[in-house]
């Protein structure tokens, strides 16, 4: 089996630039490796059915699966058959051929390389168009979620500003308040005061001249008791038990708003507090206007802008490339998998008609699935019936150039085979295994079609990969055991049966 190039190693032009991409086809052209337990009357076969294949790539518009198997054609017949020990031993005229047809495929291979390299490198400068206009949208993307962002900060300050001004002010008035009705009441004070000191005077002037009136009940008391006793022992008892009155009552409401420092003397009474001074003594108590940045925090967290993703960047969209990659020793894909194979129902009819004379007999028939690709696809489009000599359990071949000129001739290639079972089921026989084998491991779409016109059943098989490997191991001929489990074979399922369409049967047997 071909050696596996890393899956890393791209072809698309993301991440490689046109040489690499060639580079990388070179490689995969480079991939053929000689089995010299395979006849090189395979290998012979092979290389037209290679050239073949080629050229279906290169009229179906791969490129790069025709560059592909151009170059492992010529590193196999410039350079690996020559490591099989029969090398010597083949037909001089085939190895003739073969290394015209090399002469010729150069150029070919050349040409297509010059045509892949201009679209890699037209395929580059559109990628880094594509990078570069992806690069101006996020950036145009980015300055305006900033310009947003700006804009929701200058918001949430001149927000933050309006509140703490609001509740200062809501403060203030608060304060204003407060001081007016202190101002009020320190002013009442005052005036009792003024009012107090008014009545001392009065009195200290007053009472000498008044005390016979009986108006001023003061000291002058006990000058009046004789007088006074004269009223009644009682009344006389009751005026002489009176408090001292006016300034123990002023004191007292002094009291109540001053400190009992000032009170003492009615002269030091403090001035009314001034309002930035009051301001300045509650200022400790002034309630906390809350953190403009905390604010700002909370509500840029909130904003779309902020938390707007910017858009995502479809990356799918790179520039494709051909999937039709060949990997295989003659075919196959890239990523391991297989085209779709269509198969024409009236093909099974058609044969099992051609076969009738044999099955009667209980002699089984055999003949050579061709066909074409087309879009990606292969579709079976002529059945090839090769002279043969057929057994009640196996058929053989014979004149197998008829096939290979038949199938230059019409520009087409192999895509498997179909036998009859006469009296079996429909099933791959240890000998069918081995025939399928070289079929397979040159075309991994390749498949095997059993009819079994007695069971009437039909079956379309293909090696699996375990079937690949231990019948590549193989060295018994004849009918002869495998160990069954798992699966040397199994249902394809990359083949489309169409009610529709028929195929040109080739007849050679007569
Ligand atoms: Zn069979
Ligand atoms: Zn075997």
């Amino acid at each position: 089996m071909p050696g596996k190039l890393p899956r890393q190693a791209s072809l698309s032009c993301s991440g490689s630039s046109p040489d690499q991409r060639i580079k990388l086809l070179v490689e995969y052209g480079s991939l053929v490796e000689v089995d010299k337990a395979l006849a090189i009357k395979l290998y012979l076969r092979s290389g037209r059915e290679m050239l073949r294949m080629a050229n279906m790539y290169c009229d179906d518009g791969h490129f790069e699966s025709a560059f592909i198997l151009y170059s492992k054609f010529i590193t196999l017949f410039v350079e690996k058959l020559r490591q099989h020990p029969d090398y010597k031993l083949a037909p001089q005229t085939d190895l003739a051929d073969l290394k015209r047809k090399v002469k010729k495929v150069f150029p070919i291979a050349e040409a297509i390389k010059l045509k892949l390299k201009a679209r890699y490198t037209e395929e580059e400068r559109l990628y880094i168009e594509e990078q570069q206009h992806l690069a101006e949208l996020r950036a145009a993307e980015e300055e305006k979620r900033q310009a947003a962002l700006e804009q929701q900060q200058k918001e949430d300050e001149e927000l933050a500003k309006r509140l703490q001004e609001e509740e200062e002010a809501g403060v203030r008035t608060e304060q204003d308040r407060k001081y007016l009705l202190l101002r009020e009441k320190e002013e009442e004070r005052l005036q009792e005061e003024e009012q107090r000191k008014k009545n001392q005077g009065f009195a200290s002037s007053q009472v000498p001249a008044n005390a016979a009136d009986g108006h001023i009940n003061n000291g002058v008391n006990a000058s009046t008791v004789a007088g006074a006793a004269t009223l009644g022992g009682v009344a006389g008892a009751a005026v002489a038990s009176l408090p001292e009155p006016a300034a123990a009552i002023g004191a007292d409401r002094l009291h109540l708003i001053s400190p009992p420092s000032s009170a003492v003397s009615g002269s030091a009474l403090p001035p009314p507090p001034s309002y930035s001074q009051y301001l300045n003594d509650i200022a400790q108590d002034r309630p906390q206007v809350p953190d403009r940045s905390l604010k700002k925090n909370l509500m840029t967290q909130d904003t779309g802008a902020a938390s707007q993703p910017v858009p995502s960047i479809d990356r799918s969209k790179k520039p494709s490339i051909d999937h039709h990659m060949s990997l295989g020793q003659f075919g196959g894909h890239v990523d391991g998998r297989l085209r779709k194979v269509t198969v024409p129902a009236s093909l099974m009819t058609q044969f099992l008609l051609a076969a009738e004379s044999n099955t009667r007999r209980e002699s089984e028939t055999m003949g050579i699935l061709c066909g074409k690709m087309c879009q990606g696809c292969f579709n079976i489009t002529t059945l090839f019936i090769p002279k043969q000599k057929g057994g009640h359990d196996s058929c053989d071949m014979e004149n197998e150039e008829e096939l290979i000129f038949f199938q230059d001739e019409h520009n087409l290639i192999t895509l498997g085979w179909i036998h009859t079972h006469p009296t079996q089921t429909a099933f791959l026989s240890s000998v069918d295994l081995h025939s399928h084998f070289p079929w397979q491991k040159m075309m991994p779409e390749a498949i095997a079609i059993v009819c079994s016109p007695k069971f009437q059943e039909t079956g379309i098989f293909k090696l699996t990969d375990h079937g690949l490997d231990v019948i590549g191991a193989c060295r018994e001929k004849g009918f002869h055991p495998h160990n069954k489990n798992p699966p040397l074979f199994e249902d394809c399922s990359h083949v489309e049966v169409c009610e529709t369409g028929g195929v040109i049967v080739e007849d050679r047997r007569h």
